[in-house]
């Protein structure tokens, strides 16, 4: 299975997941439907699944188009966004399984930033692969989704899962918001010398215009001021000594950035 990038909107990604074998696509979080006929057409791959992480127009505004196009396509969500994904045919729950090309998905229930959120991660299948985690809105790289329909304990709860998996695995987040979430890290979290460090990197990368999506997740826990309710720096930060009071002070702050 190979990833390949999108560029959408003004900063948006759509992942298109390619199976060269049998030489079918799915796609991730389609926000419009050009990019994605464009690299269907270049690739000559037929379209089989559509996979939504959350509702949002700007993650599903391609799914109408798309279905028109290729009628046999299987649109994926959470059984919780019933009724708010255009062509939703497949509801998830909680723990079930997607399958594409010879990876199988888990799908993680992680409401917050929309109360039906859900990201899919797929586990590398040898040791040296990384796994590949699409998380729509939930986590970004440096940062976090803003709740809009969840609380902060909900927040912690989804995104303490998602830190559970193993580092070497890749954030493939839906926004191009890197840079400005590391401006913000480093207001909080600035004697931290591995948010130093990414934010020169990040930095470097975008007056190239390249990029920043996907980070490691390994690289997300030292660096994300979201994965980090528990630090010292933080909580100072914070002015609080409880987890979930320090990550909702954090998410406060950054909404006023
Ligand atoms: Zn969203
Ligand atoms: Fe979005």
């Amino acid at each position: 299975m190979q990833v390949i990038r999108l560029e959408a909107l003004s900063d948006n990604y759509i992942f298109l997941l390619y199976d060269e074998q049998n030489n079918v696509a799915a796609v991730v979080d389609p926000a419009e439907v050009e990019p994605v006929l464009k690299q269907l057409a270049q690739l000559n791959a037929d379209l089989v699944a559509i996979f939504n992480t959350h509702h949002h127009h700007d993650h599903v505004g391609g799914n109408q188009k798309l279905i028109q196009k290729f009628p046999q396509v299987n649109v994926y969500g959470g059984a919780e966004d019933k009724g708010r994904i255009p062509g939703q045919r497949v509801f998830l729950q909680p723990g079930d399984r997607v399958q594409f090309a010879n990876r199988v998905g888990e799908v993680i229930f992680v409401p917050g930033h929309t109360r039906a959120h859900i990201a899919y991660y797929f586990p590398p299948q040898t040791t040296n692969e990384p796994g590949e985690l699409f998380c729509g809105d939930t986590l970004f790289a440096g940062g976090c989704g803003r709740l809009f329909e969840g609380t902060p304990a909900q927040m912690v709860e989804s995104l303490s899962k998602l830190r559970s998996l193993p580092d070497h695995t890749r954030v493939w987040c839906a926004h191009e918001y890197t840079l400005k979430n590391l401006q913000f890290a480093l207001t909080i979290d600035g004697n931290n010398t591995d948010l130093q460090k990414r934010i020169h990197e990040v930095k470097t990368q975008r007056d190239r215009q390249e990029a920043t999506v996907p980070s490691w997740l390994g690289v997300e826990k030292l660096t994300n001021p979201f994965l980090r309710w528990e630090q010292p720096a933080l909580q100072l930060a914070a002015n609080s000594s409880d987890p979930i009071q320090t990550f909702a002070r954090i998410r406060g702050m950054k909404d006023m950035f």
